[in-house]
């Protein structure tokens, strides 16, 4: 069999401060090879023949395109895909009105597993390979997402308990059975995920927090968003047994037994100095989710913009994040776009394209415990990348890249869904714009 050649531009992450960028590229692999393609080599196409003289090689042409690696969204509701264009006026507002009656239609497993096969589809369609996914309550939400994403997916059904509308309510004992039940079965591919501290009871966050510890599962919730949601918290929480001297909110999650390496909080926007220690001290991760908190006028939530230097300085693990439905684009493009747009106009000098890539790719990876396999384009990671269409033909360098990106999106951000013309996933393209190819 001869080894595939993807013949293209590429970028790839190193790290926040660098990226390879390389102009009439090649991409090699084993496409027969058992248990999914990994990359051979990645390098220069003149190099080719030289390095391959001894093996029979079938190239694809793709130099009309720059690839980059399969993107991961570290915090995003996959049934929140029909309310992400909602109004937004308030957080709150939004969850009872359009969110949680929404959610409910997925006690109906019909609907569950139709509704995952169309995201499914979006996915591969913004090129999405991997991250942290918030289902319904229902154990369906989880079964179904698991079963038909493609790529390197961790799921959680949302624990609510209390202060959640009657239609929407698990008993303790029920919100446990299904954390027990999908903890065992799926251990690392599952987040126990209370939905935030305001609608689990405590000792039902404590108990599933030990039983994610028991099963080597991931822990994921919401944490500090805006400034109505902490003060709710902190008043109820303040009132309970238990909790009457509790710091912060932070500080409550803290004392449930909730933080840890594998804990995603995500938003994190309005933490004391405090918070930020509790976090840097036990190693829980943020997602950070710049286009859910940007103002309502930009379909967010109007949150506020997280604090990138806090994040530096307490040496917080932290990576990307489109919060669908909180955010209104699935697409991994408009969140780097986003994120740097909002920082630098807050005079936040990090804030670069190179970073944004890390944060959506490698980063993530890395969170997930995945980087040998995933996040880059390197010998030895699996052939997962997507292929941009190029708009000008001059050199490539990341920010001639993402500059064509913002302008696009400045006319016209719906068009982020639309940015990839190819998904390939182990070496087999999943989808293709041109044949709407959807793979598997
Ligand atoms: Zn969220």
């Amino acid at each position: 069999m001869p080894l595939t050649v993807i013949e293209c531009d590429y970028i790839s992450p190193i790290d926040d401060k660098s990226t390879h960028v390389v102009r009439d590229g090649a991409l090699v692999y084993d496409a027969s090879s058992a248990g999914g393609a990994r990359l051979l080599w990645v390098g220069k196409r003149r190099d080719l023949d030289h390095v391959f003289k001894f093996h029979r090689l079938k190239r694809i042409d793709r130099r009309q395109f720059v690839a980059c690696p399969g993107l991961f969204d570290l915090h995003f509701h996959w049934v929140q895909d029909d309310v992400r264009l909602m109004p937004k006026d308030s957080l709150l507002k939004w969850l009872e009105q359009y969110t949680w009656p929404y959610e409910q239609r997925f006690s109906k497993p019909s609907y569950t597993q139709k509704r995952a096969r169309r995201f499914k589809r979006e996915l591969h369609q913004v090129g999405t390979l991997g991250g942290f996914v918030y289902g319904s309550l229902h154990a369906e939400s989880v079964t179904e997402a698991l079963k038909q994403f493609v790529g390197d997916f961790v799921v959680g059904n949302v624990l609510m308990t209390m202060n959640s509308p009657q239609y929407l309510c698990q008993t303790s004992s029920q919100a446990l059975k299904i954390v027990k039940a999908l903890a065992k079965k799926y251990t690392h591919h599952y987040a126990v995920t209370p939905r935030f501290a305001p609608t689990v009871h405590p000792e039902v966050m404590r108990e599933s927090a030990r039983i994610a510890r028991l099963h080597d599962c991931f822990i994921q919730t919401h944490l500090s968003e805006n400034t109505d949601e902490i003060r709710f918290v902190l008043e109820l929480f303040r009132a309970m047994k238990g909790f009457e001297k509790v710091k912060s909110y932070t500080d409550i999650y803290h004392q449930l037994g909730l933080l840890g390496p594998k804990t995603i909080f995500g938003h994190c926007l309005h933490l004391s100095a405090g918070e930020w220690q509790l976090l840097k001290r036990t190693q829980s991760v943020i997602a950070h989710c710049p286009t859910s908190n940007a103002s309502v006028k930009d379909n967010g939530l109007g949150s506020g913009l997280f604090s990138l230097e806090k994040a530096e300085r307490y040496k917080i693990r932290w990576a990307l994040a489109s919060d669908i439905g909180g955010g209104p684009y699935l697409s991994m493009f408009d969140v780097m776009n986003s994120f740097v747009q909002q920082h630098q106009k807050a005079k936040v000098k990090q804030a670069t394209y190179s970073m944004a890539l890390n944060r959506a790719t490698l980063e993530s990876a890395k969170i997930m415990g995945l980087e040998h396999r995933v996040g880059a384009l390197s010998a030895g990671l699996e052939a997962n990348f997507l292929l941009l269409k190029k708009t000008d033909t001059q050199l490539l360098t990341l920010n001639r890249f993402f500059a064509s990106i913002k302008e696009r999106l400045q006319h016209d951000r719906a068009s982020s869904q639309e940015l990839v013309s190819e998904t390939w996933y182990q070496g087999r393209r999943i989808f293709s714009s041109s044949s709407k190819t959807t793979g598997q």
